[in-house]
């Protein structure tokens, strides 16, 4: 691939408007020539010895060093970019791997999976193994399906009970996919929560997932109820309640405005254009397409 080209594909992912997911994956091998484009690979503390990973290909990720062990959160979309990942951590902890949870199924979250050791526990929400499923086809791919899924909540004990850290994994019902997990750690009130948020960009929800902006709302309430401090999201820096409440109202004025223009009579094409939004076709809907969609089905 010219190098042009990579350029321009790399912006784009990391704009999300190419929206990588399971079902349209790009293979660790298809991915190795943006390999110069991709900004490098760094881990930042984020509270005691929880880290977020930001650059190289794919989402933010994070982990936390236990005493024995490191969970990671998430983990990047190509091969390449989780042995960086997992280099970054080798620098910091000798400890093995202990569990993989993955905040959903989209391809820039779990493509990397391939590159963690085999064998390590993968957890997930039910329903993002069920789209990983799909998605995931290869043997090598199926080898890294997640081997435990939570429905509601789910509490790991790092380094036993009672004196081990405890992090909680929790299911707020669909919002971005159908499968969001928000992984807790309540001690240290941080929250993983994947790509429940976007900030200063169009919040991305995903249809085809069962996904909607009404269950996000709820979800955002969910998250705000937690005795937590600092969230950490996929694509951005670290975020704080108030940008949570700042989305969750944006978001609910879009709906009372479209709800409006709804019962006006407007089409969807009026309505985006009264938004000043194209359209951008099924892989990456405007909120304001969601949000039309949603309220003129349940008519
Ligand atoms: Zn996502």
């Amino acid at each position: 691939m010219k190098p042009f080209f990579a350029y321009v594909i790399f912006c784009l992912l990391f704009l999300g408007l190419i929206s990588p997911s399971p079902a349209q994956q790009q293979t660790p091998q298809q991915a190795q020539p943006l390999k110069q484009e991709v900004p490098p690979i760094s881990a930042q503390s984020v509270k005691g010895n929880i880290y977020q990973i930001k650059g190289g290909m794919g989402a933010n990720t994070g982990f936390f060093i236990g005493e024995k062990e490191v969970l990671a959160i998430d983990a990047k979309m190509t091969e390449d970019s989780a042995k960086q990942m997992i280099a970054e951590i080798k620098k910091l902890t000798p400890h093995p791997f202990s569990y993989i949870i993955l905040t959903h199924s989209d391809g820039d979250h779990v493509n990397g999976l391939v590159g963690f050791p085999q064998g390590t526990n993968i957890i997930s929400h039910e329903k993002t193994r069920a789209h990983m499923s799909k998605a995931f086809q290869s043997p090598q791919e199926r080898a890294y399906l997640p081997n435990i899924t939570f429905s509601e909540r789910l509490s790991i004990y790092l380094g036993g009970v009672p004196r081990g850290t405890r992090i909680d994994l929790l299911y707020f019902g669909p919002a971005h996919t159908d499968g969001d997990a928000v992984v807790y750690f309540p001690a240290e009130k941080v929250a993983f929560i994947g790509d429940l948020i976007f900030i200063d960009r169009d919040m991305l929800i995903h249809r085809s997932k069962n996904g909607g902006s009404f269950g996000l709302v709820k979800v955002l309430k969910g998250i705000l109820n937690l005795d937590a401090e600092i969230f950490v999201h996929g694509h951005g820096d670290l975020a704080t309640k108030k940008d949570i409440q700042n989305l969750m109202q944006s978001v609910e004025e879009k709906q009372i405005r479209i709800q409006a223009l709804v019962k006006e009579g407007k089409t969807l094409g009026q309505v985006q254009k009264i938004f000043n939004i194209e359209d951008r076709g099924m892989r990456r809907m405007s909120l304001v397409e969601v949000v039309y969609l949603e309220l003129t089905e349940k008519k």
